[in-house]
């Protein structure tokens, strides 16, 4: 493809990007396709000869497009934002066309760089405490990860390799395996799967331990269960904490954690990837209560900032416990200026060795956007979910689970679990908005995320339309099966459950008309 025709191909795309995310409200969020529908229409080998970029735009449209749950739509409610924006989009497109790798600073200087700016400028924005700067004297400093999953991995390994090594000065007779096989940490039943995940690939049980009824993890909890393994020789190495769980966004209590974890040598790393967004606000300054005694944090830009996919902030108090638990070197990889110039080469901070520009997304997108229109970007998702939260208390059919955090609201029709289950089996197949459901202690519910790129408070109002008419139809369908002889015997006791709800409610039938 010469620069003519890239030209061109470039351009048709920035159109269709304009045109699908312009018009993504038309679409229904969810994909009406099959299993094997996008792979039944592409050939099964490598196109022998190039074929015109047109023809590529046009199986996009017509092949590709249909296959997608659209992220962007404001439709979409589902797990936590993963959203966009016109200066990242192009931010992307940048990185793509400057095609750099940055993992020691010779690689690319103003790579590295940038990273250590845009990171400093996140840590300031965020209101995190000093010595989390690169700019600060002193061995803390932020890095761009690619997923929270990664910068959680990376804490854990970390805190793992620090504590052999620390283990083996203090216990000379016990050999390496020995400790390694003493080694256990902890997080909360509530914290994501990618913590446990980190667990697996790391070699060491995770334990989670009971959240409160509320949902919250405390210290009392965690020294209970440290007390309990130092007593069996076990060795504690870290606590993932997290604020922003993902079931219901709940903060766990850093402080006594952190209290803990000072008592007993155990590294605190916290989760904060949806929720760290809001540190930014001076009326949420509680979510940072704590922070400063933590070792290690990270914080999704994909989930809250308007980078997109992928881009998880994560920061070190003191970065050479990483560099040295990954520090892995051969000389083609060493350079003239290694460990004088207080820059760092990221390599030691990650899991990869190569590794992408993604400052410069982060770096656009906080110049196109202000820290203005970022802290805006917040109070406007917050905003939405109080919208929301009213629609569902004004409506005497439903209950709130969990107090509305942030953007997420958690809440269910009132009743048993099967009428949440089949009135979130009816919104999928009706594909209008997508939520998913969560469970705690047997109790079913719906979480509804504010997402998308640009969501409105008229969205708002027609997922609200959606959930609560086919709430609606739900229950008149059942008071029709109950009202027919034939059928009452097969709905049965469920059907008890809807009619209490249809007459809590007061449901009639004319109320779906
Ligand atoms: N932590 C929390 C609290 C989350 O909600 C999520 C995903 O939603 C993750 C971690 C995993 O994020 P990632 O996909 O960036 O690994």
């Amino acid at each position: 493809m010469d620069f003519d025709e890239f030209r061109e191909f470039g351009h048709a795309s920035i159109e269709f990007i304009i045109n699908y995310l312009g018009n993504i409200r038309e679409r229904d969020v969810l994909p009406s396709v099959m299993p094997h529908a996008v792979i039944n229409q592409l050939p099964r080998e490598i196109p022998e000869q190039p074929e015109h970029w047109r023809e590529i735009l046009n199986d996009l449209e017509s092949i590709i497009l249909p296959g997608l749950t659209h992220w962007q739509s404001p439709y979409f409610n589902a797990f936590y934002p993963s959203s966009t924006s016109a200066g990242s989009i192009i931010g992307e497109l940048l990185i793509a066309g400057i095609g750099v790798l940055g993992f020691s600073w010779i690689c690319s200087p103003a790579c590295t760089e940038l990273e250590v700016v845009v990171m400093d400028w996140l840590a300031k924005f965020l209101k995190l405490p000093e010595q989390f700067l690169h700019a600060t004297e002193g061995p803390g400093g932020g890095v761009i990860q690619g997923s929270a999953s990664e910068a959680v991995l990376v804490a854990v390994l970390a805190a793992r390799e620090q504590a052999v090594v620390k283990y083996r000065e203090l216990h000379p007779e016990l050999s390496e395996s020995e400790i390694r096989g003493k080694l256990i940490a902890y997080s909360s039943d509530q914290s994501n799967s990618c913590i446990e995940k980190a667990g697996v690939i790391a070699a060491m049980p995770i334990k989670l331990l009971p959240a409160g009824e509320d949902l919250i993890l405390r210290g009392e909890a965690l020294k209970k269960a440290i007390e309990e393994d130092v007593q069996e020789g076990r060795i504690p190495v870290i606590c993932i904490a997290t604020l922003g769980t993902t079931g219901t966004c709940a903060y766990d209590d850093i402080e006594s954690l952190a209290t803990v974890c000072e008592d007993h040598n155990v590294w605190l790393h916290v989760d904060a990837a949806y929720a760290g967004g809001a540190f930014a606000l001076d009326e949420c300054a509680d979510l940072r209560r704590g922070i400063d005694r933590v070792d290690s944090l990270n914080f999704n830009l994909h989930k809250f900032m308007l980078v997109n996919f992928d881009c998880s902030a994560m920061w070190l108090k003191d970065a050479n416990k990483v560099v040295d638990s990954f520090n892995v070197d051969r000389i083609y990889l060493k350079h003239k200026y290694e460990g004088q110039s207080q820059i760092p080469d990221f390599r030691h901070w990650q899991i990869p060795l190569g590794r992408r520009f993604r400052a410069l997304k982060v770096w656009i997108t906080f110049r196109t956007l202000g820290a203005e229109g970022l802290r805006a970007h917040v109070r406007k998702h917050i905003s939405l979910a109080e919208q929301f939260e009213k629609l569902v208390k004004d409506d005497k059919r439903f209950e709130l689970v969990a107090p509305r955090a942030l953007g997420l609201v958690c809440f269910r029709p009132k009743g048993d679990n099967e009428i949440t289950a089949q009135l979130l089996q009816r919104l999928m197949e009706r594909k209008k908005i997508y939520m998913v459901k969560a469970e705690h202690a047997g109790c079913l519910f719906l979480r509804f995320a504010v997402c998308g790129m640009d969501p409105k408070p008229s969205d708002i109002d027609y997922a609200w339309s959606e959930i609560e008419t086919q709430l609606t139809d739900l229950l008149v369908d059942q008071q029709r099966l109950l009202e027919t002889p034939s059928k009452a015997g097969e709905v049965g006791e469920l059907t008890h459950h809807f009619q209490i709800l249809a007459n809590n409610g007061n449901v009639t039938h004319e109320k779906s008309q």
